[in-house]
């Protein structure tokens, strides 16, 4: 009997019920192909929950994540809630799903299609072959220590704290050698150790760990340097790891090389398989409503889901592949397109990857 997989799907706010809406038509059609079987159900979440039910992230939305194995998400948030109070903004119900669920790595690839290096600011040459991915740890380090002002010397003084422990370093870095292991092999872990003593912690830790996995190649990389590296050469990376700020930053630089908000997907896990997908970008208000967003980056989104939480490798190829032929062709959303007059919409962008899917 297939084995029935259990999806919660919160479609959110602006463009995010509509892209999640063709990822759903692409899993679909994987049920077909490879025999895969999946339950949808579907919860408010960000704005719209806020609306109906007074709470970005209400209970039932919570007990629909935690029954599944793993959830699919659109975006949040929009002018609309701008002005609310912190508890009552789409992004709380973010930080709070995150929370709730366990999720301590944020996993972002970026891989350079090459029909559209054009969209990239960098030359051609450098991005070549580039296709890697940026694991973030999400729960700990300086956004989540102690804050707070006190009278110093010379004035008013902040003070934000970085806390690591080894548990918290541990897990992360075995998830990203378990993923480097699955892909190139190859890993880089980023810190700044000549400096930060939550840096050489995380070094030790890295270090200890690296030989039960002999089959991956490590490097340490110092955050500067790696931020250099990104531009200059791309294509030399696999995975990278790293902790929570230097994450956000050099995720979003890594991202950029691609060229599209509207092509990046993202996977944050926690222990075990269960995970949450979504793409990088917004709720894009500015677009929403009108059917012409790019749904890439979510149905890039379920690939990783296959991928990561459910091990269906060539389900996963499958859509990669199809997403990559369309593109080949030519088609082109609004936002990638260089003649926006022969763009196509949300739904016949999704029509086409469905289309182009096989086995
Ligand atoms: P955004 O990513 O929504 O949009 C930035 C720009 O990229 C806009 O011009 C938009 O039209 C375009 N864009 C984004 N996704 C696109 C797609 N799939 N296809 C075509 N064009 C696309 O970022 P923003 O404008 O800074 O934020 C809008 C709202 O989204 C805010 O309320 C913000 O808080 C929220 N937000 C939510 C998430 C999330 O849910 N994870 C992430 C980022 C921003």
């Amino acid at each position: 009997m297939t084995d029935v997989k259990k999806i919660a799907v919160l479609g959110g706010d602006g463009i995010g019920p509509e892209v999640v809406g063709e990822a759903i038509k692409v899993m679909k059609k994987t049920e077909e192909l490879f025999g895969l079987k999946f339950e949808f159900e579907h919860g408010l979440f960000g704005g719209i929950a806020i609306d109906e039910k007074g709470t970005p992230l209400p209970q039932e939305t919570l007990d629909i994540c935690q029954r599944a194995d793993a959830v699919l998400l659109g975006a949040v948030g929009g002018p609309k809630w701008d002005n609310n109070s912190k508890e009552l903004r789409p992004e709380t119900g973010l930080l709070g799903i995150r929370k709730a669920l366990g999720l301590f790595s944020n996993i972002r690839p970026a891989t350079v299609f090459d029909c559209l290096m054009d969209a990239s600011t960098l030359k051609p040459e450098v991005l070549e072959g580039t296709d890697l991915i940026v694991v973030r740890e999400l729960t700990g380090g300086i956004y989540f220590g102690e804050k707070f002002r006190r009278d110093g010397e010379h004035g008013q003084e902040a003070v934000d704290t970085c806390v690591y422990n080894v548990s918290e370093v541990e897990r992360i870095v075995r998830q990203a050698f378990e993923i480097a292991q699955k892909r190139s092999k190859r890993l880089a872990s980023v810190d700044k150790a000549n400096v930060l003593e939550t840096s050489r912690l995380w070094r030790e830790v890295v270090n200890r760990i690296a030989p039960e996995y002999p089959d991956v190649e490590l490097e340490h990389v110092l955050v500067d340097n790696c931020a250099m590296q990104l531009l200059r050469r791309p294509s030399s990376f696999d995975v990278i790891v790293t902790e929570n700020m230097f994450g956000d930053i050099l995720s979003d630089e890594a991202a950029m090389l691609t060229g599209s908000i509207g092509m990046l997907s993202s996977a944050s896990l926690g222990e075990g398989s269960f995970g949450l997908y979504e793409p990088v970008h917004g709720s894009a208000p500015d677009i929403a409503g009108q059917g012409i967003s790019n749904p890439i980056a979510t149905i890039l989104s379920v690939a990783l889901m296959y991928r990561l939480t459910f091990g269906y490798e060539e389900a996963a190829q499958a859509i990669e592949n199809a997403v990559k032929s369309v593109l080949d062709a030519g088609h082109r959303t609004g936002d990638i397109a260089v003649d926006k007059s022969k763009a196509l919409g949300t739904e016949a962008m999704g029509e086409r990857i469905v289309a182009a899917l096989s086995k």
